[in-house]
């Protein structure tokens, strides 16, 4: 089969879904592949390594055309334009953003396409290489502490100089899954003292471990955590309830780092406008939900904004600031998925196997998870 990696088209993107080292690999299990001219310099990886490594330059004004290829792996969705141009039954793999669109599945059903959403593959650990919303947050958490340390009026670590002691930075971290863990071990590492907060219990041990003191969740009995380990939503009672402890928090810290989400749903706002009236001018918040409509009232993606002293990070696209290692990570999950598809030199996808079941959003056009989608079905 053919692979292609194409440019990615979104703003501000800068990853490519292929390195030279996941072609060299693609090839050696059977796939013919091509990159688009250009398609991993953002990320630094020129044409020539690819070519290097075996690769095809694909382009269309040179006359290559999209219907001979059978597979196409990117970062973000690509443009109905050129999705349109595929040939029925292609398959698509990538960041497809499949939550509410529509329009995606109307094309998708038009062109006869099969998508496989990486946003929908199931978290099991049979998955983990392949997980790119992990490999990714990881590298926004990671990020989030340094923009944060870099945007500080202080020194995060405790320094004692001949003109006296300064004391570590604090650091509050609000949701402990990946991103939040990363964004611990970082700030650890830079020496601030960090404090956690999550709504759910089982991260506690996580977080000692990393060093950091695990704000304790109201007492407030209500289910928290659904299967399979995510956040639930939860009531406003509780929201209530932990705003009061965060206040708190809050008034003491130097950088708060906001990374809570529930899948599928707006992220919950944990620091309102009295919080943020509370906090010491100077100090800083990075929001990583800023894209699902942010943890932090006033923030805006992409954009810092000053608060009566305080700073407000919007911080969304992180990943794409670190652009060679998230590509690296994340052509590796792909990797990781795709190899055991192939059979017999075909690329096959089987829908009793749980992780194309739970990520596969159209088959040949026919649309398998039309709720998500918005299709009503
Ligand atoms: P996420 O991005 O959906 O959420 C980030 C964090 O925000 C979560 O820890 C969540 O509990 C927290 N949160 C939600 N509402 C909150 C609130 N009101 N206040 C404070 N915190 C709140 O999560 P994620 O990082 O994608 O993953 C979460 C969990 O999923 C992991 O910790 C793990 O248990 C599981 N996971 C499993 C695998 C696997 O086995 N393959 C891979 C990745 C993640």
């Amino acid at each position: 089969p053919r692979i292609l990696i194409p440019i990615e088209v979104a703003s501000g993107e800068t990853r490519v879904a292929a390195t030279p080292e996941t072609v060299k690999k693609l090839r050696s299990i059977g796939f013919v592949v091509s990159i688009e001219k250009g398609a991993g310099s953002s990320a630094g990886f020129l044409d020539e390594s690819y070519l290097n490594v075996g690769a095809g330059i694909f382009s269309e004004e040179d006359g290559d055309s999209l219907k001979e290829i059978d597979v196409v792996l990117c970062v973000n969705c690509p443009e109905v334009e050129f999705l349109k141009k595929l040939k029925p039954s292609a398959l698509v793999i990538g960041l497809l953003a499949p939550y509410g669109n529509n329009s995606l599945a109307t094309c998708l059903e038009s062109a006869g396409l099969s998508a496989l959403s990486l946003e929908l593959l199931p978290r099991i650990s049979r998955a983990q290489s392949a997980d790119v919303l992990s490999s990714q947050a990881n590298i926004a958490g990671y990020k989030s502490v340094l923009l944060g340390a870099s945007a500080l009026d202080r020194y995060f670590p405790m320094l004692m100089t001949a003109a006296g002691t300064v004391q570590p930075a604090k650091v509050v971290v609000l949701g402990a899954g990946v991103a939040g863990l990363q964004a611990i071990a970082t700030a650890k590492r830079l020496g601030a003292v960090v404090y956690v907060s999550d709504i759910r219990q089982e991260v506690k041990e996580q977080v000692e471990s990393l060093g950091a003191r695990f704000i304790e969740p109201p007492e407030i009995a209500e289910e928290r955590t659904e299967a399979g380990g995510y956040a639930r939503q939860v009531s406003e009672a509780f929201l209530e309830a932990q705003k009061k402890q965060l206040l708190e928090q809050l008034s003491e810290a130097d950088v708060a780092i906001c990374t809570a989400q529930v899948p599928g749903k707006k992220a919950p706002r944990l620091i309102d406008e009295e919080m943020l009236d509370g906090m010491r001018p100077g100090s800083v918040v990075v929001d990583l939900a800023v894209s699902q409509g942010g943890n932090c009232a006033g923030t805006k993606p992409g954009e810092i904004i000053f608060r009566n002293g305080v700073k407000l990070i919007g911080a969304s696209d992180l990943p794409c600031t670190v652009p060679n290692h998230a590509s690296a990570l994340y052509a590796r999950n792909l990797l990781s998925l795709i190899t055991p598809l192939i059979k017999q030199g075909e690329l096959i996808l089987n829908t009793d196997d749980e992780l194309i079941d739970g990520s596969l959003i159209s088959k040949d056009g026919v649309i398998r998870h039309a709720q998500l989608m918005n299709l009503g079905g």
